[in-house]
């Protein structure tokens, strides 16, 4: 009989373009959606499990915490049921249905751009219970809500565009779901199957299992463990189990201290950085327990924010079970947890990576924007950070890496400051006008491919005692061999003079023009006045957009060496004009070296006016 409170929805329209992939497409790895209703079966268990101790008032409370599997081949259903917190209708419609996950669209994106293998990949975005479909034709949901007050509710779908929801009979507390099974996937009926795959993924769900009536976990909290009693493969599976993931960590750190703080602590380093693959901001990997309750869920205030890369399990016996989530990341507990952990984590990664530099680089590579953004923000940790900077440089091959101890171990004697130069890859960072006076005096320059790095290193200043320059600026204290022959001096004269004759015909796009001590073989190159790096300016460029051809107040500097600088010399006698096309030229060219935007549309009518003279016969 239709239910009078029956209703039919629409599904949000992200969730309905990623239901029709799911439904359309033959997996391999279909068996993954059994991991995610038991993982969300257990988040609604670890929810009761807290709400029990800080609300007095709940349904059946003394119906135990577990999960039942049951598969019947004839019936083609596979059903799982949990005692959790349940859903109220209002819940219902607003998890499964009608509200964008931030994840959906994100993983759409990838799926539709050729990954359809990475299905698997579903729980890190948020939408994991909609793998379902991937196996069932239909899916009935029965859910109660542990509020008293609360009606029983069903929810179902046959994953087309459209859910209802309606009420239900009475039934426990908790959630049940009903499979339909496809007809290509009764396999998952089956007691043997549900068993394999159960052991598989969710081996380490903190309440007992029962498939068919037959218990099949053994809660096992392996950071509450001696590190000696855990094995490589339960940490792999462990970690798979919490990051939802196929694959192993890069790291793992798991640590217990009693002084000053009881702490037990298993952390992660997964092997993929998907924020850098435009997945948008990482949400907290953390979870917080207390005496094995889970206390708050990817915990905002456990750890700083530019870790949020980690993943894993902190476990503090001194956190009251009752600290409310809203408070955690205010508690004066909490912010010693996290100083004490952070500084065990980074005195980690500074040990790995002195005794493996492979695994190190490959860390890097993936999170070292995390490590930056902590050198930049988090002040308390800011000399730990430091040390786990690592760039490119030119004293050593492509792809080596070097610290900034390392740097400053093979800095010359009278050697003053750290030099670093921002630029787009290798190739280019090299080749830049900037570098010409360092290759002369066979001084080391960092090489940093980071928009943020300049912002980075600067905001470091000194490291052991040595001034942090970026050497595009001014602040470059180095002046190229004085050149000994009379012809150098007559240069270095008409130089003077045409730089005074171009300050006057470039006008407001330079502040001063002046004959350089740092160019060997370029033309130009141009300084920032206000000692600004380049690599600052893109950063304001970029930020910006009304100051997207923003270049600060410019100092032009010239090479008297130079043949096009010799000859501007002579062409501004001869013909002005042209040699006022040239300037600019000149100007801009160097603006572009520097890897600055520019006017580019009226530099390219500028070098066709110069080319209409070229080509006249
Ligand atoms: P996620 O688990 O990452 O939030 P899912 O798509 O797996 O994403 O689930 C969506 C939401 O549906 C969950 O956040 C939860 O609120 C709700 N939900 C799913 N399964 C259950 C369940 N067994 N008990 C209670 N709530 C559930
Ligand atoms: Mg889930």
């Amino acid at each position: 009989m239709a239910d009078a409170k029956q209703e039919t929805m629409e599904f949000q329209t992200e969730l309905k373009q990623l239901m029709d992939i799911i439904v359309n497409s033959l997996y391999t790895d279909r068996e993954i959606f059994l991991r995610e209703v038991i993982s969300n079966a257990s988040d609604a268990l670890e929810k009761l499990r807290y709400i029990q101790i800080t609300e007095k008032e709940i349904a059946d409370p003394d119906i135990p915490l577990e999960i039942k599997v049951q598969g019947d081949e004839d019936a083609k259903t596979l059903t799982i049921t949990d005692t959790g917190i349940g859903m109220t209708r209002q819940e219902l419609v607003e998890n499964l249905g009608t509200i964008a996950h931030s994840g959906s669209k994100a993983f759409l994106r990838h799926l539709s751009e050729g990954n359809q293998q990475d299905v698997n990949l579903i729980g890190q975005f948020g939408v994991g219970f909609y793998s379902v479909f991937m196996v069932a034709e239909k899916v009935e949901l029965y859910t109660r809500s542990y509020q008293r007050s609360a009606a029983p509710c069903l929810w179902t779908s046959s994953g087309g565009s459209e859910f209802s929801i309606g009420e239900a009979q009475s039934i426990p507390r908790g959630t049940k779901i009903v499979l339909y099974l496809k007809e290509d996937a009764r396999e998952f009926a089956k007691t043997e199957n549900l068993k394999r795959i159960i052991k598989e993924y969710s081996s380490f769900v903190p309440f007992p299992i029962l498939v068919n009536g037959e218990r099949i976990n053994t809660i096992k909290a392996i950071w509450t463990k001696n590190r000696n009693e855990v094995s490589d493969a339960e940490y792999i599976e462990f970690f798979k189990y919490i990051s939802n993931s196929s694959e192993g960590p890069l790291y793992r750190l798991h640590f217990s201290s009693d002084a000053p703080l009881a702490i037990n602590a298993v952390l992660f380093v997964p092997k993929e950085n998907l924020e850098r693959f435009g997945f948008g901001r990482l949400k907290p990997g953390v979870n917080i327990y207390s005496r094995n309750v889970l206390i708050q869920q990817e915990s905002e205030g456990i750890l700083p924010e530019w870790m949020r890369f980690v993943k894993g399990v902190v476990e503090s016996e001194e956190l009251p079970l009752n600290i409310s989530r809203e408070t955690v990341q205010d508690s004066a507990l909490v912010a010693r947890l996290r100083k004490v952990i952070t500084r065990r984590f980074l005195r980690f990664l500074k040990d790995e990576a002195e005794k493996n530099k492979e695994t190190y680089t490959e860390f890097w590579k993936a999170f070292g924007l995390f490590i930056k953004e902590g050198v930049a923000t988090d002040f308390d940790f800011k000399n730990d950070l430091v040390e786990l900077l690592r760039f490119e440089s030119s004293k050593l091959d492509k792809g080596e890496l070097s610290s900034l101890k390392d740097y400053v171990e093979r800095m010359k004697d009278d050697q003053k400051a750290i030099y670093y130069l921002n630029g787009r890859d290798r190739e280019m960072t090299s080749a830049s006008p900037y570098m010409e006076i360092f290759k002369e005096k066979d001084m080391e320059v960092l090489y940093t491919y980071d928009t943020v790095d300049d912002y980075v290193l600067g905001s470091i200043g000194q490291y052991k005692e040595k001034d942090l320059v970026a050497a595009d600026t001014g602040a470059v204290d180095l002046t190229a061999e004085e050149e000994e022959e009379d012809s150098g001096k007559e240069d270095k004269k008409s130089t003077a003079s045409l730089a005074e004759w171009m300050k006057e015909v470039l006008g407001d796009r330079v502040v001063d023009v002046k004959v350089s001590k740092r160019l060997v073989d370029s033309p130009a190159l141009v300084i920032d006045s206000s000692g600004m790096s380049s690599g600052m300016q893109r950063i304001i460029q970029m930020m910006d957009q009304e100051r997207k051809a923003f270049t600060g107040a410019k100092v032009l500097e010239l090479n008297p060496g130079h043949p096009v600088i010799a000859g501007l010399c002579g062409l501004k006698e001869k013909d002005e004009d042209m040699a006022k096309l040239v300037a600019h030229q000149i100007l801009d060219n160097a603006l572009l070296s520097a890897n600055l935007n520019i006017d580019t549309q009226s530099m390219v009518n500028r070098v066709y006016s110069i080319l209409e003279k070229a080509v006249q016969p």
